[in-house]
């Protein structure tokens, strides 16, 4: 059944005893535990009142755990609410009972939200008037968070073999998917960067055929790469089949690309499927992967690239996911430098995108190339007849241009002057 997140009760026996009357020792270790266990700490206030013991409150970002220790008992008490799927509670759990040296621990789960599948509902108070409760989907950054207002009940959540995977539909940005509690695409902003993933290289490309897409399970890629005439073929290798039957179900507008005749769709590990594949057999490949956690993480390899860059044909074009260079500073800067060693840095090319949804909305794609260079080898005349004629909402000539002009911080960050 569904529930709202977490809450239990966890109650400590024969906790050490140094740590019963001194909040400054009990402090980090309820935070540890809670830190360790991937709940955000935002503050703790703790408080000792003798002889009635200790009293202790640690805001979470999406929680809270409050604590209460009676020293004489040598006795604790932690209630802990986490609505993040980012939380392990039954690892904090764990790290409870042994950071407070506890000779027993008794677990009692109480149901937070569970079964509540209308997420906005409306009451009526002791005077009969409306007050409605708002719920939000908030995913959680260090230190920045964004909120989306849901519109009625959650119309998917369960758990694949991979991840937490959720749809649900927002007061302001349409259906959206998360994966782990990531928003992975909404309706209302998904074309900018499923249309630039994908047409700057098609044009760039002199003919494309044959084309690759990893990840990418929502079908948005395919359905762009599909409507390029010289595409004969896509092959899309998505890890996740839950990923692929939620959208089809729900996000159809998305999904309409798995089932285009051009695509042959493989559910299977993205890794394992370029290890093995034929050297030099894509004109363009796409790497539409989630962030670099879980199933995606080997896809942020050097070792993963060089394998893509074999797949290449001849003025073969790998598009990445690159991340933001505003908040994923680390992994933004690595995947580049894999980028120019691999491509050499004259055939790597940063694109900026601007996705509401995708937070801080600043985010990027790589435009590595085996000849073919973005902006001095666009097919005008093809490109402005498939502007002509397809309903695109981002992607044009201009926006062509525009995506590969780069601010001064990203320069620095890729080191190009
Ligand atoms: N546009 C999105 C973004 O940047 O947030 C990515 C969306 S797409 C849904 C990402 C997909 O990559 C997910 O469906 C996930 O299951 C898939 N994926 C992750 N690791 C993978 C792997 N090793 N092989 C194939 N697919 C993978």
């Amino acid at each position: 059944m569904v529930a709202l997140g977490r809450q239990v009760v966890v109650e400590l026996y024969g906790v050490k005893a140094e740590l019963c009357a001194d909040s400054k020792r009990v402090q980090p270790v309820l935070e540890e535990a809670l830190g360790a266990s991937g709940a955000q700490v935002v503050r703790s206030d703790f408080n000792t009142f003798p002889p009635n013991g200790m009293v202790g409150t640690v805001v979470l970002e999406g929680g809270h755990a409050a604590l209460y220790i009676s020293p004489e008992s040598r006795f604790a008490s932690v209630t802990l609410l986490s609505v993040s799927a980012q939380v392990d509670v039954d690892g904090a759990v764990a790290r409870l009972g042994k950071g407070f040296g506890a000779e027993r621990v008794d677990v009692r789960e109480v149901p937070c939200g569970e079964g509540l599948e209308s997420e906005t509902t409306t009451e009526r108070n002791a005077g009969d008037a409306e007050v409605t409760h708002r719920t939000w989907f908030t995913e959680f950054d260090v230190g920045m968070s964004l909120s989306l207002e849901l519109d009625g009940e959650m119309l998917f959540h369960d758990q694949s073999d991979f991840q937490d995977v959720k749809i649900f539909d927002t007061t302001k940005w349409g259906r959206v998917l998360t994966l782990d509690d990531y928003v992975m695409l909404s309706t209302r902003d998904e074309y900018v960067y499923h249309e630039m993933m994908t047409h700057p290289a098609c044009f760039s490309h002199p003919n494309p055929k044959r084309a690759l897409v990893i990840g990418g399970g929502d079908g948005g890629t395919v359905r762009e790469l599909a409507k390029h005439a010289s595409i004969e073929e896509i092959v899309m290798v998505e890890i996740d089949a839950m990923v692929v039957d939620a959208c089809r179900d729900l996000i159809p507008e998305t999904a309409c690309g798995m089932d285009h005749p051009k695509c042959n769709l493989i559910i299977g590990d993205g890794i394992a499927y370029v290890e093995d594949a034929e050297a030099e057999s894509f004109d363009i490949i796409c790497i539409d992967s989630t962030d670099p956690l879980g199933p995606s993480k080997g896809l942020f390899t050097e070792k993963f690239y060089r394998k893509a860059h074999a797949m290449l044909r001849p003025r073969g074009i790998l598009m990445v996911q690159s991340e933001s260079p505003r908040t994923k500073i680390k992994v933004f800067k690595e995947v580049y430098s894999f980028f120019d060693e691999i491509f050499g840095q004259e055939n790597v090319h940063c694109m900026m995108i601007h996705v509401p949804t995708y937070m801080p909305g600043t985010w990027s794609l790589a435009f590595c190339s085996k000849g073919p260079h973005p902006l001095a080898d666009v097919d005008r005349e093809r490109q402005a007849a498939f502007v002509a004629s397809q309903d695109l909402n981002y992607y044009n000539e201009a926006m062509h241009q525009g995506a590969f002009a780069l601010p001064g911080y990203v320069r620095k960050l890729l080191g190009r002057g």
